[in-house]
């Protein structure tokens, strides 16, 4: 299995050196400045790179998806998304083939919880060691993996080790104080003080810091984690995932406090040997719902590959609703100081959270600079499912977990049947059919921001530089690295600016040299150089005279002569 998948890595890498034109791939409009003989900077397609580039992990050359299984696709009517359906959509993920731009583009998945579960998120796990059969099979979703992995997509899974379901086997044997399994919980003779305590059958009182439904397990207890080492083992060798999303990773071990305690950072210093053991190449990646300072404490080289950098998706959320860039800008610049270069998860919106539409005022103008805004700046970047197309939701939580929407067919595409849940009423409008060909569409922003990070090392793996605009309106920021420089110009207003200067006081660029633009993301415009001062910076440079209202531009800085 393992020597398949390498091989067929090896054989998609082969694929990418005979045929990667970066000329044609990223080719400026006609109306661009046509440099003297000046070829674009070389650059590395992603397939081409299965396990890094340039010293960064593979992840930092991922652009991940996040699906809810039971949403995206049915495949045999009965109203649920499946692993079948899931396999049956993965062209418009990424069809594999690198020379094409009608997919997305993306080159991973995230997948929320497959586990056998009593409630529709799946989020209280019964049996660790299988899949939900209302998704389908474990051959299944092996053949997903497969598919996804012929394609050059990596699949991690969701989790949840904090918490069983109340009905796992684990905890019915645990009610009883004489079974082995009574201590893979945490029990209290008493009610306790805090939330989160709850009376069992038995008298006693189990800890559940969630839910009732879902009690904390206790990884105090030596057994606990070698099972759950077991458990993680199984995904990664015989199953052949690719990682893991850590579901409530700081709340493992309650002391006096019940997050980010010693003890849970400790615990993951020492499943990080375990599972790296098992496959070096595996990844962790920690939901960290905090202060992206305590998120950096968990990925600082010893404990989890990433984590979410939940600060961050809130300010481009806000710079996105109040049309002014300072929010976004500074949590960026922050974050540089944080965390390790790239070693951060970003994203808009997930499951937990009002989707993207409805945070700015159903606007998909707004949207448009929210895809920009992530898809230009430095980490790894996740899209939850459907915000590539503008879909709208507020929560309860079932709303912002609704159907994908393909079509304006009935039950927008999703299903032949009933639909678990019904889809969301706009979805005759707002469907990927509507946008697939539609240039203007929002899907085509997010197509042709995927593409380009997936083309361009500089915008996946470059350092961050805050680039000063005096308009409150203009983010700008210069992505570079020893080979590529990038800089990208966002727009996040709904005039037109023209009255606008972009500086950055010292930088990377070599001393008064003056650089040619190729316009990457700009439709017919031509840029003008940019001449570099003293410090490598550039003072009150405008490259094109009018940034038209929520347009994003990234352009290539050509090397000198
Ligand atoms: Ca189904």
């Amino acid at each position: 299995m393992r020597l398949t998948r390498s091989l067929r890595l090896l054989a998609l890498a082969g694929l990418a050196f005979a045929c990667a034109n970066p000329v044609a791939t990223a080719s400026p409009p006609a109306s661009a400045p046509t440099p003297t003989a000046r070829a674009p900077v070389p650059v590395q397609p992603i397939a081409s790179l299965p396990s890094g580039t340039q010293g960064f992990p593979w992840w930092n050359d991922t652009v991940f998806y996040q699906i809810f299984v039971r949403s995206f696709y049915d495949s045999d009517g009965d109203g649920i998304g499946d692993f079948n359906g899931l396999s049956a959509r993965l062209d418009y993920l990424n069809d594999g083939d690198l020379n094409t731009t009608t997919d997305l583009g993306v080159t991973g998945l995230w997948l929320m919880p497959i586990h056998p579960s009593p409630s529709y998120h799946g989020y209280d796990v019964t049996d660790y060691y299988a899949v939900n059969p209302q998704y389908g099979t474990l051959d299944d979703f092996k053949r997903l993996l497969a598919e996804a992995h012929k394609r050059g997509i990596r699949v991690i899974i969701d989790w949840v080790l904090n918490h069983t379901s109340s009905q796992h086997p684990w905890f019915q044997a645990a009610q009883n104080p004489a079974s082995p399994f009574y201590d893979w919980y945490v029990w209290s003779k008493t009610p306790g003080g805090s939330p989160g305590w709850h009376p069992s059958q038995n008298g006693q009182f189990y800890y559940g810091f969630f839910w009732s439904e879902m009690p904390d397990l206790n990884y105090t207890n030596p057994s606990v984690i070698k099972e759950m080492e077991r458990a993680t083992q199984f995904w990664l060798k015989e199953v052949g995932v690719d990682g893991f999303r850590l579901d409530a990773a700081k709340y493992l071990i309650e002391n006096v406090a019940i997050q980010n305690t010693v003890e849970t950072h400790a615990l993951y210093e020492r499943f990080r040997p375990f599972y790296k053991g098992v496959n070096p190449q595996a990844m962790m990646i920690g939901e960290i719902w905090d202060s992206s300072g305590l998120v950096a404490d968990y990925v600082q080289g010893d404990e989890l590959d990433l984590a979410f950098d939940f600060k961050l998706a809130e300010a481009i959320i806000i710079s996105a609703r109040v049309e002014k860039a300072e929010t976004v800008s500074d949590v960026l610049t922050a974050d540089l100081e944080l965390f390790q270069p790239g070693q951060f998860a970003t994203f808009s919106a997930n499951h937990d959270q009002n989707r993207v539409r409805s945070q700015v005022f159903g606007d998909l103008n707004r949207a448009r600079s929210v895809a920009g805004l992530l898809l230009t700046a430095p980490g790894v970047p996740f899209i939850y499912y459907g915000e590539e197309i503008g879909m709208a939701g507020r929560k309860p939580d079932e709303q912002i977990r609704t159907p994908m929407q393909w079509s304006a067919e009935k039950q927008a595409g999703f299903t032949t049947g009933q639909p678990w849940i019904s889809v969301n009423p706009d979805f005759e409008t707002i469907n990927a059919a509507n946008q697939v060909s539609d240039p203007n569409a929002l899907l085509s922003l997010y197509r042709s921001l995927i593409h380009l990070r997936n083309q361009h090392v500089a915008l996946r793996l470059g350092e961050f530089a805050r680039v000063s605009s005096d308009h409150a309106a203009v983010f700008a920021s210069l992505r570079f690295t020893e080979a590529e420089i990038i800089l990208v110009v966002i727009n996040l207003g709904q005039q037109p600016v023209q009255d606008y200067a972009l500086t950055l006081a010292t930088g990377p660029l070599k001393e008064a040299q003056t650089y040619p633009l190729v316009p990457l993301l700009a439709a017919g415009h031509s840029a003008a150089p940019l001449a570099a001062n003293a410090q490598g910076g550039f003072d009150g440079y405008q490259p094109v005279p009018e940034l038209p209202p929520y347009s994003t531009f990234i352009f290539q800085l050509q090397p000198g002569p």
